[in-house]
């Protein structure tokens, strides 16, 4: 069993309540870290640090877990910069060219795909991006569904079936009959390869009733509950998430008093190791509003609801053709109202919430040892320092990348 001891680490991110300052952060200063078969094994002050086979000397820096990107569109061809440009030129951005993507994709060989999530993969995790969710949406089709989460689950545990992400053009007449290849035959081929169902819950994609229809067809597959929810406008996918006990509700941009209480009364059961509780998480995707040049979600007063918040990059040629945490925290900072604190732990932790996951997002013992060292003394840089590379290094799984 070899071992590696991050050391000299001047401020060590660990997410674990109680256990230093900066809440919910857990900072603790003049740290280091001990990795084991790619878990942490020990966190400790570095003038106890335990003998290691290998040593990196972190020189100071900020050490923080991998960011956790909780909602990425990562399978698909084409890019649509033509449609990104027009919009900065005045158009209203409306959701519709999903439907080019979608033919480019279905154009594509299962190679193109598989390359073009490689690429985006690795470009998340140069950013310090250790876990990535991987939506399914521009197949739409049983067989191209199906190999879309084929791919992806190649590069992530985490993948959503995403057939609900529009209706196809060959069945914008008859919605009905769409919902029903989503809740039969395609969900029988993509549930094998995903953890995840996801409906995108807004005006001239999916009521709430189809909606509704779709998201308990995958539930009764054994797949978690994720929803778009309230990107465009106001809208029923926020309070049905919370009635299916989703894990998340994604975007959350244009929220009623009502919405806020629904997500600030959820409380589930669960076996956590922290003891703690689970909720539906709000996800919010900054990178959206920045790339549609929309209002931001009022992150504020979500937070200040009791609201688990949690901030995904939304990775997808269209709206949000952005693979960075960092970009991300900093958004949330300067336009939503978060501290880089709220920030660095909705980008980490509340990521991991939103996968219902207790093993990542966190540095303790038993943890995967995902972290990433900065080129900064300071989580604060994330935000203070816009645009910059400040990921020095990356580990994943405990290797170094
Ligand atoms: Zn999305």
């Amino acid at each position: 069993m070899s071992s590696l001891l991050v050391d000299n680490i001047g401020e060590l991110v660990t997410n674990v309540a109680g256990s230093g300052v900066g809440a919910p952060l857990g900072i603790r200063r003049r740290a280091a870290v001990l990795v084991e078969d790619g878990e942490v094994a020990w966190v400790g002050p570095a003038a106890d640090a335990p003998a290691a086979d290998r040593r990196i000397d972190a020189a100071g820096a900020a050490v923080l877990p991998g960011f956790v990107d909780s909602h990425a569109h990562l399978v698909f061809a084409g890019d649509r910069a033509a449609e990104f440009a027009a919009r900065m030129a005045g158009e209203p951005y409306t959701g519709g060219g999903i439907r080019t993507t979608v033919g480019a994709t279905r154009a594509a060989s299962d190679g193109e795909l598989r390359a073009t999530v490689r690429r985006l993969r690795a470009e998340a995790l140069r950013q310090g991006t250790t876990t990535i969710e991987i939506k399914s949406g521009y197949g739409l089709t049983v067989a191209d569904e199906a190999r879309s989460l084929r791919i992806a689950a190649e590069f992530s545990a985490e993948t959503t079936f995403l057939g609900a992400h529009v209706v196809p053009a060959e069945y914008a007449a008859r919605p009905d009959d769409y919902v029903s290849l989503v809740c039969g035959p395609m969900l029988a081929a993509a549930a094998p390869h995903a953890r995840w169902i996801d409906v995108f819950c807004e005006r001239g994609a999916f009521d709430a009733d189809h909606a509704r229809a779709i998201l308990a067809c995958g539930q009764a597959l054994g797949l978690g509950v994720r929803v778009h929810a309230n990107q465009l406008g106001p809208g029923p996918g926020v309070q049905l998430g919370v009635d299916l006990g989703a894990a998340s509700v994604d975007h959350c941009t244009h929220l009623t008093d009502a919405d806020v209480d629904a997500l600030a009364s959820t409380r589930f059961d669960c076996m956590c190791a922290d003891g703690g509780h689970t909720t539906t998480v709000a996800t919010l995707l900054p990178g959206a509003e920045f790339s549609t040049r929309s209002p931001y979600p009022d992150a504020r007063r979500l937070l200040d609801a009791g609201v688990t918040v949690a901030l995904a990059t939304d990775c997808n040629p269209g709206s949000s053709y952005t693979s960075s945490m960092p970009f991300c925290i900093a958004l949330a900072v300067r336009e939503m109202r978060m501290t880089p604190a709220e920030a660095v732990w909705a980008a980490t932790a509340g990521g991991a919430r939103a996968l219902r996951r207790d093993d990542i997002g966190v540095l303790r013992p038993g943890a995967r040892a995902d972290l990433i060292i900065l080129d900064a003394p300071s989580h604060l840089h994330l935000a203070y320092r816009p645009g910059v590379p400040l990921v020095r290094q990356v580990l994943h799984n405990g290797v170094p990348r």
